[in-house]
């Protein structure tokens, strides 16, 4: 089955470093015990407000769950944050079957075309579109060429294999 630090690895892949980096300290103090973005901060030593920001980018991901109460002195809300890992592996699969069923569309259209490319390699078009094109590419204006695209089709059946086994390691990636 999955690793949880690869999927968890992978669900922030489109942060920024420093992002992902305070992500994982964050989940850190929270599989530790601390619920609290006040503890958080004061723990880690990050500012609240990226502390806020962070648990609720994990929250929107799926990662992590709040829960609302009102403090019965202040009457000001809390909020008690947990790690949800047990939730992991239903948002990879998820996701990952977002993936194929793109790939899928994308597959379909590389087998029911044929490709033309400028030489250059800065334009690819069907060959309907290179026929508007009079075969000239229109960026650069150099010849449209034929391509052979089995390699590219071969490639998106790997991946396709590769998500719908979970991104397993027995396919390479
Ligand atoms: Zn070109």
């Amino acid at each position: 089955m999955l690793e949880k630090h690869g999927i968890i690895d992978e669900l922030l892949e489109d942060l920024s470093e420093e992002e992902k980096k305070n992500s994982l300290l964050i989940i850190k103090c929270l599989e530790n015990g601390l619920t609290t973005d006040e503890e958080i901060a004061e723990n880690i030593d990050i500012k609240l407000n990226k502390v806020r920001k962070i648990l609720y980018m994990l929250y929107d991901r799926g990662i992590v769950s709040y829960r609302r109460s009102k403090d019965p002195k202040t009457q000001w809300y809390r909020y008690s944050w947990k790690f949800e890992p047990e939730k992991l592996e239903r948002i990879i699969k998820r996701k990952h079957e977002k993936i194929v069923r793109s790939l899928e569309k994308t597959l379909e259209f590389e087998k029911n075309n044929i490709f033309f490319e400028c030489e250059n390699g800065d334009f690819r078009c069907t060959f309907e579109e290179a026929m508007e094109y009079n075969f000239h590419c229109p960026k650069c204006n150099s010849k449209l060429e034929y391509i052979d695209n089995s390699e590219i089709i071969n490639e998106i059946e790997r991946k396709i294999n590769f998500y719908r086994n979970n991104g397993s390691n027995n396919v390479e990636e």
